[in-house]
């Protein structure tokens, strides 16, 4: 795997002008990036996993941090606390990973690359980047914007991510490997974005070997299933009934119970959700589930609750039902 475009250009060069790029237009002020505390480095980074920056960093980043301050805190919270904090990010899994990793190592993270990955919902990317951000270790972070940016840079139509992490490694800078890691992620975030890359500001553009940078890099977009999803209302003095779900999507959060669709919806609504776009109608009930779980809803934001039925209490709310 060649890493030069020509016999003048190098890996330091290359390092150099990538380290210039970054000092004058990374996204330094981005809120974990002030801070070199790993639970807080940790907290980011699992959110940002399916979660767009700006929502993190205005929303959810500051409200989860002010809820538990730190590892300690959230391993004293309980997991309904921790959902409800999480209410709206979606891939609860995330938020139950946090939970249990703060129970097995209440006082910190460990600072082993090792053994971070042994810790639920750390994997390969996440235990990189808490070593790299927050314990400034040498070592190469390869996520889906670096991924992208090297498969261009080094024209590689499919590379294993074990090629990815030898390219990675090999181009890693010898005494500033974090700001390095840092200026790949904001270059691949800012400027070779998936759809329209700009190549003529890249300070890269030099080194890289993509004729056509749209053949390189791109995941295959995943077509949407139509589903359509029936639940039941049961309100009584200001209250609404819900189930626990067990479903592996949402195990742990609160729906709204199932209904029959056979009678008129009062209120239908659409949600689009990892691979499917659903179409929620809301049917009366005319008794509460067996297993009914009673929420308050005036204080919705105090419950684990997905943001498919925040949207569908909102609606409610709107139509005066509630
Ligand atoms: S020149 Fe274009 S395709 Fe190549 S790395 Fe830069 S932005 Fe990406």
């Amino acid at each position: 795997m060649s890493c030069s475009k020509s016999t003048t250009t190098s890996i330091q060069q290359l390092g150099k002008r990538l380290l210039e790029w970054y000092e004058a237009n990374g996204r330094h002020d981005l809120p974990w990036r002030q801070s070199q505390d790993p639970y807080h480095v940790y907290i980011s980074e699992i959110m940002l996993q399916q979660t767009q920056v700006e929502r993190v960093r205005n929303r959810y980043y500051p409200l989860f941090l002010n809820k538990f301050p730190t590892l300690s805190a959230l391993a004293k919270a309980s997991l309904d606390e921790v959902l409800a904090a999480w209410s709206g990010l979606g891939y609860y899994q995330r938020a139950k990973n946090l939970h249990k990793t703060a129970k097995l190592c209440p006082q910190g993270l460990p600072k082993s690359f090792e053994e971070l990955k042994k810790l639920p919902g750390i994997g390969t990317y996440t235990a990189a980047a808490i070593c790299s951000f927050a314990y400034n270790q040498s070592i190469a972070v390869v996520d889906t914007n670096i991924k992208r940016l090297l498969c261009r840079l080094f024209a590689l139509p499919n590379p294993t991510p074990a090629n990815l992490e030898r390219l990675a490694t090999q181009l890693l800078h010898p005494t500033r490997p974090k700001e390095h890691n840092l200026a790949l992620m904001d270059l691949g975030a800012l400027i070779c974005t998936p759809k329209s890359p700009k190549c003529g500001e890249c300070p890269l553009k030099a080194f890289c070997q993509a004729d056509d940078p749209l053949l390189f890099g791109q995941n295959k977009s995943q077509k949407r299933e139509k589903k359509t999803l029936h639940f039941g209302i049961y309100a009584q003095e200001g209250k609404l009934a819900m189930v626990r779900s067990t479903q592996k999507l949402y195990e742990g959060m609160l729906l709204f119970p199932p209904a029959s669709p056979k009678s008129k919806p009062i209120a239908t609504y659409r949600h689009s959700y990892t691979q499917y776009n659903l179409t929620i109608s809301l049917h009366p009930l005319h008794a509460p589930p067996k297993n009914a779980v009673w929420i308050d809803v005036q204080r919705v934001q105090e419950y684990p609750l997905a943001s498919l039925v925040t949207k569908g209490i909102e609606l409610l709310r709107q139509k005066l039902v509630l």
